[in-house]
């Protein structure tokens, strides 16, 4: 089926540039990816672009707390940006951010719109003024005592210790956060969009009840609810203007007309969607006013459901009353949680994205996981450890990979690759076991790709039977029954294309790996269901990806950070402790005494006497050859090792044992804190390294 080809502008959520990404973020950035990818394979015209939230007070104190000025700031979190994207196969066209010309040029624009649309209001009101930093302060950075039960300590906006919800200036006894000194309160005049305005109300009633031009509506059912709830009765009467100002000094973009007043982050945060895709359209020489205003355009936002206010209510009534575009979809996920719990750092239940990658864990893993369980409802996502390792192992390797390993090299070996005429019956019969491929498009399309996952694994069950049933290994030891045999592994591998193929937009990578062995063969999704024609040449099987380890899932957990600090923590004091001290202060020669060098394993054998030695032989280039017994038999299997650099401590005294003589020791990590498991880890040089080679 061939379709009209739809024009797409797709972004995330802005993440704010004050931290490294979190498992949240990348769960997000894998949902849209996903969908982006398979409208592409559609053969769509996709623009994905996200960019730094970067403006606001939270920033500009943080900056001045590290001796930088906001824009340094920013940038370096900006430049940490790129190795997760990259890590986790995220295809953004551009990573913008909110400080930038084309922000400040839009933001201001729309804000004129706005203006000449008499949505705009000034009014005086009372703010707290820290007299010694010299500015407003938010809510978030006044504390004093709760004014409903005394309790010490609490912010301005809520009561931690109550649950009272009041306003700063109800504080008794308020003081300032950044400087402790009384604030002062303050008239200042604000800027305000009048979201109470009746046309607002009267355009949300309707914009939130829509149907998208699919004729799907427009917002998630729950998202729907809540957007009622805030909208009130048919009259919008619950509305409450909205303030977008702040006082200098302030780290944001300043209000035309308005000397000293900036806009708040919130205002300008959802118009660097706009801001973004405008930089990427000059990026890419396409005009960004014609793509905009293109009315095929359809816009979509992917958010956390703790964000739906602004981008539901705020965002389009902008939008709208600015005479712009206004949002096709706001697709709202919920959040991630760890075995059923929030996730913690003090508990150490906090999964770091970057250490998944940096423990060499397959993105693709990550991808598919968070695929099966994600769908179109703003429901929280689970990550288990033990499901985890269970669905990849079971799935990925167990049922996707299984195919292509069992039934490849009987082609590649014996019939030069070349594919026949595949089993017509049992083609009929895979067909059967799942939906097709126009039902798994709408699933992807609806973002219910956990029941995309389902359907995918059902049509790799009934291929997995056929290759049982038939046994190609018990064929190809019959020399009569060669046709047979290339009948059964072309059949075979004709699904496996076909399985690659469905999930290639979850799995890119190790859905490219399975394709490479077709060569150039289509790729786009109107391939599904063809068969590649008779004689077509198939590669020799690669590696695809391998089982997960349980140990490696238990490095992927955080360990608890700051243990004073979160009495729940389970960490044991004392070793909390001996983990926290450092040993004696050494001299450079000190350290200098020791003669570290790269070395590679050559061979590698359990040491029957023990359960906890490996001898390992090892290459030290110049050095020679090494034996060195090694207790790192609870964490490495002797073939593991074969082929791996290590760090040796070349000079250490020989030193005989019950089995031989040691002649140095390798490094690895480990921890006395039972808190943080008793792994071991070695030492190992970033690739390049060869035998032999200093460390210093
Ligand atoms: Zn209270």
């Amino acid at each position: 089926m061939t379709l009209a080809p739809r024009k797409l502008f797709v972004t995330t959520a802005l993440p704010y540039a004050n931290g490294a990404f979190h498992i949240g973020h990348i769960m997000e950035y894998i949902q849209a990816d996903v969908w982006v990818r398979f409208q592409r394979m559609r053969g769509h015209k996709v623009h994905f672009v996200c960019a730094d939230d970067a403006h606001g007070a939270p920033i500009m104190i943080a900056a001045d707390k590290a001796g930088k000025t906001p824009q340094e700031f920013v940038a370096e979190i900006a430049a940490g940006r790129r190795a997760y994207l990259d890590g986790f196969a995220i295809a953004f066209d551009h990573w913008h951010s909110t400080d930038s010309p084309e922000n400040v040029e839009l933001s201001q624009s729309i804000y004129r719109a706005l203006r000449a649309a008499g949505l705009i209001d000034v009014r005086e009101i009372e703010q707290f003024y820290d007299p010694v930093k010299g500015m407003f302060l938010p809510d978030r950075y006044i504390k004093g005592e709760c004014p409903v039960c005394a309790a010490k300590d609490q912010y301005g906006d809520s009561c931690e210790a109550c649950g009272a919800v009041y306003s700063a200036t109800e504080l008794r006894n308020p003081f300032s956060a950044l400087s402790g000194a009384t604030p002062e309160l303050r008239r200042s005049e604000h800027y305000f969009f009048r979201l109470s305005d009746p046309r607002c109300a009267a355009y949300l009633q309707d914009w939130t009840r829509q149907n998208d031009r699919r004729g799907e509506a427009r917002l998630q059912p729950e998202v729907l609810a809540k957007a009622q709830e805030w909208l009130g009765g048919p009259d919008g009467s619950k509305l409450a203007d909205w303030d977008i100002s702040r006082d200098a000094p302030y780290f944001g973009i300043e209000i035309p007309d308005a000397p000293g007043k900036y806009f708040y982050v919130w205002l300008d945060a959802p118009i660097g969607y706009l801001a973004a895709l405008k930089a990427y359209c000059n990026k890419a020489g396409l005009d960004f006013d014609t793509l905009i205003t293109d009315p095929e355009l359809e816009q979509f936002h992917f958010i956390g459901k703790d964000i739906i206010y602004f981008h539901v209510l705020f965002w389009p009534a902008m939008l709208h009353f600015a005479g712009r575009k206004t949002p096709e979809r706001v697709n709202v996920h919920g959040f991630i949680n760890v075995s059923g719990e929030k996730m913690s750092k003090s508990r150490g239940t906090g999964i770091s994205p970057l250490r998944y990658l940096e423990l060499g864990l397959d993105p693709d893993w990550l991808r598919y996981y968070l695929a099966a369980k994600l769908n179109s409802k703003v429901e929280d996502v689970d990550f288990n450890p033990e499901d985890f390792i269970a669905r990849i192992n079971s799935d990925l390797v167990g049922k996707l990979v299984n195919i292509a390993s069992r039934c490849s090299n009987f082609l590649t070996r014996r019939f030069d690759g070349k594919l026949c005429t595949p089993d017509a019956a049992a083609l009929a019969s895979f067909a059967g076991s799942w939906s097709g491929a126009d039902a798994l498009a709408e699933l992807y399309e609806r973002r219910d790709t956990g029941k995309v996952v389902r359907e995918v694994m059902q049509y790799a069950d009934a291929v997995n039977q056929y290759v049982d049933a038939r046994k190609p290994w018990e064929i190809a030891k019959d020399p009569s029954r060669e046709a047979e045999l290339q009948m059964v592994c072309s059949t075979a591998l004709t699904a496996f294309r076909d399985l690659a193929l469905l999930l290639a937009p979850i799995i890119p990578a190790l859905a490219e790996r399975a394709l490479a062995q077709f060569g150039a063969a289509e790729r786009a999704w109107e391939a599904i269901g063809t068969s590649l024609p008779v004689g077509h040449q198939v590669a020799p099987y690669q590696h695809l990806t391998t089982r997960v380890e349980g140990k490696i899932i238990d490095a992927l957990f955080e360990a608890p950070a700051g243990a004073k600090e979160s009495p729940s923590s389970p960490k044991k004091p004392a070793a909390a402790a001996a983990e926290a001290a450092v040993k004696a202060t050494i001299s450079i020669d000190d350290f200098a005494a020791l003669d570290l060098r790269v070395a590679l394993v050559s061979s590698a054998e359990a040491v029957a006497e023990s359960r906890k030695l490996i001898r390992l032989t090892l290459d030290v280039g110049a050095l020679g050859a090494r034996t060195v017994f090694s207790g790192i038999r609870s964490a490495y299997e002797p073939e593991q090792l074969v082929g791996r650099h290590v760090i040796l401590v070349a000079n250490l005294a020989p030193r005989t044992m019950k089995f031989g003589v040691s002649e140095g020791m390798v490094l690895s990590a480990g921890s006395d804190d039972p808190a943080q498991g008793n792994g071991i880890f070695l030492l190992e040089p970033a690739p390049g390294a060869k035998p032999g080679m200093k460390v210093s």
